[in-house]
């Protein structure tokens, strides 16, 4: 049988993404052999770092080259299997690429939840919730009383991580661009205030929202606004390194923010972090997450594009901020 898939084109780097930089094409798939499962993709998430992995500026994965089949996560139905770690008819995520049909033998795959939608697996129980957890938790150590601040807060990740500071006790501060996102956050997503960023003077905003500093900073955006948090800092804050997106325009890795003595003033830390290091505590995290779903102190919001053709574009959506919540693209029914 024959499958589509989205090949790598072009490295991304030194610019924003463009409609070259991957290429529509026709692979021929062999029938799954010994151990191996045929699946058809039925979802695909996306994740800034896709443009990250394209670019080959990452060395926490191997390097991607022209004509690889993109590398991203999704959810797959298990059609024909030759391995007891994949039932027939299953719904499984895992790391797909960008293809519609796929052989696998199943390492890396995860059975999807059994009382959420598959496609939580992506979002709140995928990479999206357990990075917000482990970035939360394990470096930004809130403690009840705290303020928490969040930049790309009405992302899928910043989402999730200002409910959990809620949940842990804290007050959380989150800022998004535009004053629909900033409505959404203080409305729908638990956050206690929200800031946008796009209205000017965060740094006003900040002194006047937090004026006896933040205890934790979560950022999601690097730059000009990661230095703008980085002024308003309290005395022993945790700053965690969560990502850069707003150097993806550019592609080259960002000037060192100007505020970073403030860590020296404030006898801060600041750390950054890739959540695969704590694979081994992602079924534990997992449990938690989807529990705090049931209870109702945890929602998730998830942006449906549809079909395969759709999926670089898919992807350009993270950087012009046009996703709403966890960016998702519905392949096959
Ligand atoms: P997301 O936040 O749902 O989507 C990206 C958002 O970033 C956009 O909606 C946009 O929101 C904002 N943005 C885009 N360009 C920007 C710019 N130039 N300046 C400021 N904001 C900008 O994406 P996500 O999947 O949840 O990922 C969030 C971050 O977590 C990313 O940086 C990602 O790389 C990182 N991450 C890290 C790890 C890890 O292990 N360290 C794992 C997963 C994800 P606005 O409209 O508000 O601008």
């Amino acid at each position: 049988m024959k499958t589509r898939q989205w090949l790598l084109a072009a490295h991304p780097r030194g610019r924003p993404l463009e409609d070259g930089d991957f290429r529509l094409a026709e692979t021929e798939l062999a029938e799954p052999g010994p151990g191996q499962a045929l699946c058809q993709t039925l979802w695909l998430g996306f994740d800034p770092a896709q443009k990250g992995w394209a670019e080959n500026v990452a060395d926490y994965v191997a390097p991607m080259a022209i004509g690889d089949v993109m590398r991203g996560s999704g959810i797959v139905r298990v059609v024909k299997s030759n391995t007891p770690k994949l039932r027939e008819g299953g719904l499984y995520a895992g790391l797909t690429g960008w293809t519609e049909w796929l052989l696998t033998d199943g390492a890396g795959f995860e059975a999807c939840h059994p009382d959420l939608p598959p496609t939580a697996m992506l979002s709140v129980l995928g990479t999206t919730g357990l990075t917000a957890w482990c970035g939360l938790f394990k470096l930004g150590r809130p403690l009840p009383g705290d303020t928490v601040l969040v930049s790309g807060a009405a992302g899928a990740t910043g989402s999730t991580v200002g409910q959990l500071a809620r949940v842990a006790g804290c007050r959380a501060i989150g800022i998004a661009g535009g004053p629909e996102k900033c409505h959404w956050l203080t409305g729908e997503a638990g956050y206690d205030a929200a800031i946008d960023y796009k209205a000017g003077d965060l740094r006003a905003q900040l002194r006047e929202l937090a004026p006896g500093g933040v205890d934790v900073v979560f950022d999601n955006v690097g730059g000009a606004i990661l230095n703008d948090m980085l002024g308003q800092i309290a005395t022993g804050a945790r700053v965690v390194i969560c990502g850069g997106i707003s150097r993806y325009g550019t592609g080259t890795l960002p000037a060192g923010p100007q505020n970073y003595f403030n860590l020296v003033f404030r006898r801060a830390t600041m750390a950054g972090f890739i959540v695969l290091d704590w694979a081994s505590e992602f079924p534990d995290i997992r449990r938690r997450l989807a529990a705090l779903v049931h209870e109702g102190r945890l929602v998730f919001r998830e942006d449906v594009q549809h079909g395969f053709e759709a999926a670089p574009a898919t992807l350009r959506r993270l950087f012009s901020g046009a996703n709403r919540g966890k960016q998702l693209l519905k392949v096959a029914e």
